[in-house]
């Protein structure tokens, strides 16, 4: 029964509480049991908390019995990667500087997800502050990727994408400023989904780059991605960058279809794939095509700038939106003899290496003399990122990419090389210098069994396309 019950959709475990075929306790315990089996080999969580989900659960199924109509999340466990506030978890970033800080408030994500009766398991491992593509750069433990242990589960929300690939939870909510929803998603066979900036609430998300960071789902199908989308999206006065617009449904139009729909392969974007990765995006491309879409090529050479622009900007906004763990309002205080020697061994200590270089790098770009030869370019090579798509986006409705260049690698195999790391999210990168919307979808697995991921990208605001698109390559590869 146990395993039978990880298998369910939330669609699926919806119709079987409604029909008192299971308990939302006995779904609490089938995930408690997948974590004790799982959890030791994976190390997808920083914490966990089963009872508190229990009580939850517990007082779920007597408002049911109640005769209450439960939200739209009831029973569905869920896990929050580390960089999203919760006043009934620490939240660290995964980084020594903020051990044990409890925030004072709910990112407003996590509020919407209660509301709609999610219940939250526990809060998952990621790279320190996000930053970086395979999870190896959290202060406290390694993820191992489900498919292979002695392999990374991408980043930097591997802890969320490795817990929903093990089914330790249904659903898992990431942060992606340069692709940590979607590569991470890519590299262990699930769905993963980054809004159109503005779109979802970054009330509460530990900032790393503002103008870049947006919330998002990682869940094993289309669907489920739909479904908690829609649950999390829509205007927050808290967030002064949030859209002030009605959200697209999303549910409803995923069997719209895709006929006459143009779509677009990102030729230049697939060059740099592996072969497996090709032949992949070539049947995910196939089964576009079979359900109606018109498929052709197209070349787009300025993304491929968007790495280095991204490696100037992200960095930039990092130094400033870091400045505040001084020792003085959050968490690691290291003693000093003047208030500068206490921020100077307070931030030595509390941050990581690769906090450290995107800390120098920001600040170093930001200096005078070099702020126009480094900052102001990037925000030009930015603007030219942006007409780039507008001009695709004039022959084409949706672009097709790979995910990330590469299956998931071997730990520690790029991190001698930072430039090496920074490389992974050179297809995903675009879409956050644009803020438009974009998916990555399981295509299959190369030869040794790893998952491969295809991105499809949308022009500003058009989730719902975007969807259409997932849900006919999810049917047709299925
Ligand atoms: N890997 C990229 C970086 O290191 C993107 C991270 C992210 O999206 N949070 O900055």
């Amino acid at each position: 029964m146990n395993d039978e019950i990880l298998d369910w959709g939330i669609a699926e475990l919806h119709r079987r509480l409604e029909a008192r075929e299971v308990s939302t306790v006995e779904v609490i315990d089938a995930y408690q049991e997948q974590i004790e089996i799982q959890e030791p080999e994976i190390g997808a969580f920083l914490t966990l908390d089963l009872d508190a989900a229990r009580s939850t659960a517990t007082a779920q199924d007597t408002r049911r019995s109640r005769g209450e109509t439960l939200g739209r999340m009831a029973g569905v466990p869920v896990a929050l990667k580390d960089n999203l506030c919760t006043t009934a978890f620490p939240t660290t970033a995964a980084s020594r500087i903020l051990e044990g800080w409890i925030p004072p408030y709910n990112a407003t994500v996590v509020d919407r997800l209660a509301d709609q009766d999610g219940i939250v398991l526990g809060k998952t491992n990621l790279d320190e502050f996000a930053m970086g593509s395979s999870t190896e750069n959290s202060a406290y433990k390694i993820t191992k990727n489900p498919y292979d242990l002695e392999r990374v589960p991408g980043g930097s929300s591997g802890g969320s994408a490795a817990a929903v690939a093990s089914r330790m939870a249904l659903v898992g909510l990431g942060s992606d400023t340069g692709g940590s929803i979607r590569q991470p998603a890519a590299l262990t066979g699930i769905v993963g989904f980054k809004p159109t900036y503005g779109r979802v609430s970054r009330y509460g998300l530990l900032a790393f780059a503002s103008s870049l960071d947006q919330i998002g789902p990682l869940t094993a199908s289309v669907e489920d991605a739909a479904l908690v989308a829609e649950c999390i999206m829509g205007h927050d006065p808290r967030d002064a960058t949030s859209l002030q617009e009605a959200s697209p449904l999303l549910l409803g139009a995923l069997t719209e279809g895709v006929r006459g729909i143009r779509v677009g392969i990102v030729t230049n974007l697939v060059e740099i794939a592996s072969p497996s990765i090709q032949a992949a995006l070539l049947r995910a491309a196939d089964a576009l095509a079979q359900a109606g879409a018109l498929i052709s090529e197209i070349s787009i050479d300025e993304l491929a700038f968007g790495l280095a622009a991204y490696y100037v900007v992200a960095p930039a906004e990092a130094s400033s939106n870091l400045a505040r763990y001084d020792g003085v309002r959050y968490g690691l205080r290291e003693p000093g003899a003047t208030v500068e020697e206490m921020m100077i061994a307070t931030r030595t200590k509390g941050f990581g290496p690769e906090v450290k270089r995107r800390i120098m790098l920001g600040t170093y770009a930001l200096s005078a003399g070099y702020y126009d030869a480094f900052y102001v370019t990037a925000q030009r090579v930015r603007s030219l990122v942006r007409s780039a798509f507008d001009r695709a986006y004039e022959s084409v409705d949706l672009l097709l990419t790979p995910t990330s260049p590469t299956t998931a690698f071997r730990i520690g195999e790029r991190s001698a090389d930072p430039v090496e790391m920074y490389r992974s999210d050179i297809c995903t990168i675009p879409s956050n210098l644009s803020g438009d919307p974009a998916l990555s979808v399981p295509a299959g697995a190369d030869p040794d069994g790893l998952p491969i991921g295809v991105q499809l990208l949308g022009p500003p605001r058009s989730e719902q396309l975007l969807f259409r698109g997932a849900y006919a390559v999810e049917e047709g590869l299925r």
